[in-house]
């Protein structure tokens, strides 16, 4: 299939419009879309790239951190999350950008599986990047290290060389030419109109609280530094979390382990079952304590003997970079105040963040994103008044509060992402959600829930498939 790409969804920009000199921070999923918007707007578009590729945490990379739980802050940084056997967990249907499917594309080399393993997504990520010039907008092996204000409302980008030690895909990395070459670096100030932070959010890894763990002695790790099964053989591990990973990671290691104990927050306390398919793989309520002799006790009474901890627990945000005054900060994972996850109101808009929102369909919620930045910066569409963005946000922490959702949920959007890109949508001017990809969420969400482990391979709502592929039509030929 050829990839002759028509966009539909946006009237090309007028004339009239202002073009501004922007930063991307990274070139992941949502930098590149970003990039994307911006330069299709009119303006100039530079995007730092740690890294020396595209694709962000789509870059698989069998090296782990030196730290397994990733708490130590001088520890040499592996941006990926990904382990050797994930397969996506959204059908390529709903997880591909709106103005570009993920849809099967020739060669031997490619997956062509409805739930594509993680080379398949960097690939369409290439894709996407070579079929919209993305890729000459990116400085490869460059980190941002310095982001700030200046008095005339322009940003300094300062920036440092990393492709030295920084190289992902080199087997021959080793700490030690990290920092000789750290000491080495030289860095560069530029200036810009406008910063969009791409930086993503699964690399800073969250761990649970346990009472007790300091005394325990076994071994406890975050999944960011979990690749493969193997060095779990015959072990008893314990898996905290609920999420996607802990549900593949928990089944990835039952494979070859003696016994797998996954702590969830999610269930009953008294929640105690051993999980269909398999004689070593128990499903618990929360983790009680730990304890000094290897033991840990879990809130439904059962007592296990274990080898390891993996944490599932998710990440933070991290804006290592950023300097703001405190104008924008990160409090209990809170980053804010964000006007509908997107513009500080003190910064807008001049300072955007792309990819904030979790529990989504992530690259499509990046575009449209992306869209109503790249709309506001050249000024052809209006945001409110600093006190009104303002005023909405307050309201949407009250409305959080009073429906007692804690602070580190304030970007769980899961709910409410459809409306929410609808919304962006409207401010753009452009077509919002098909009508297909909402009910398709819903369909394989519901599928994952009762059958983790056939997901992938088996469902129900092919009439979906078969309604994607005919708007599909209008982007690809
Ligand atoms: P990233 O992909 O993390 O990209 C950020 C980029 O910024 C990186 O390239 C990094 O090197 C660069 N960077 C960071 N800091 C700097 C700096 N200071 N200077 C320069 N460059 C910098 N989503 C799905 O849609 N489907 C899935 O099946 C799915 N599975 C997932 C499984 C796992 C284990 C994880 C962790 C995530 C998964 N996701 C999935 C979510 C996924 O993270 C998003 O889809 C998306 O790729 C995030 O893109 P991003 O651009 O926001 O961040």
């Amino acid at each position: 299939m050829s990839t002759l790409i028509i966009n539909l969804a946006m009237p090309p920009p007028s004339q009239s419009v202002k073009s501004r000199h922007v930063a991307v921070v990274g070139a992941g999923a949502a930098g590149l879309v970003a990039a994307k918007e911006l330069h299709r707007e009119g303006h100039s578009v530079v995007v730092f790239e740690s890294g020396n590729e595209v694709g962000g945490t789509w870059v698989y990379t069998p090296r782990v951190e030196s730290d397994p739980l990733g708490l130590d802050p001088k520890r040499p940084i592996v941006h990926s999350s990904l382990y050797n056997s994930l397969r996506t967990n959204l059908p390529r249907e709903v997880m591909g950008y709106r103005d570009f499917p993920f849809v099967t594309r020739p060669g031997n080399n490619r997956d062509p599986r409805r739930f594509p393993g993680h080379r398949e997504v960097l690939m369409y990520l290439k894709d996407f990047a070579r079929e919209f010039g993305v890729e000459k907008m990116v400085r490869f092996g460059r980190e941002v290290v310095k982001v700030g204000t200046l008095e005339n409302e322009k940003w300094k980008v300062r920036s440092k060389r990393t492709t030295s030690f920084n190289n992902e895909n080199n087997d021959n990395y080793n700490d030690d030419i990290a920092i000789i070459n750290k000491s080495e670096v030289e860095f560069d100030d530029e200036i810009y109109d406008a910063v969009v932070v791409c930086n993503g959010h699964f690399t800073e890894p969250r761990i649970a609280e346990i009472p007790g763990i300091n005394l325990w002695p076994g071994k406890q790790m975050h999944s960011h530094n979990y690749r493969l099964p193997e060095p779990f053989r015959d072990q008893v591990v314990i898996v905290i979390g609920s999420s996607s990973s802990a549900v593949d990671i928990c089944r990835d290691i039952a494979a070859v382990a003696k016994e797998v104990h996954v702590a969830s927050r999610s269930v009953a306390d008294e929640t105690y079952t051993k999980q269909p398919g398999y004689d070593n793989l128990w499903l618990h309520s929360m983790i009680d304590s730990a304890c000094e002799d290897g033991t840990v006790f879990f809130r439904n009474g059962k007592v296990v003997f274990a080898d390891v901890i993996m944490h599932c627990t998710g990440y933070k945000y991290h804006y290592p970079f950023l300097e703001t005054n405190g104008i924008v900060s990160v409090d209990d994972n809170r980053l804010g105040p964000l006007y509908k996850h997107v513009f500080p109101p003190a910064l807008a808009p001049s300072l955007s963040f792309v990819g904030i929102p979790w529990k989504v369909v992530p690259f499509p919620l990046f575009e449209f994103q992306s869209k109503w930045i790249a709309g506001v910066l050249s000024g052809r569409i209006k945001l409110p008044s600093q006190k009104e963005m303002m005023e909405d946000i307050k309201a949407f922490y009250s409305t959080l509060e009073a429906s007692g959702i804690p602070k580190r949920y304030s970007h769980c959007v899961g709910e409410y992402q459809f409306e929410y890109n609808n919304w962006l949508a409207a401010q753009c001017g452009c077509q919002g959600i098909e009508k297909w990809r909402k009910p398709m969420y819903s369909a394989v969400s519901e599928n994952k829930r009762l059958r983790p482990e056939t997901y992938r391979d088996e469902w129900k709502d092919q009439h979906l498939v078969l309604e994607a592929h005919e708007d599909f039509i209008n982007y690809t030929s």
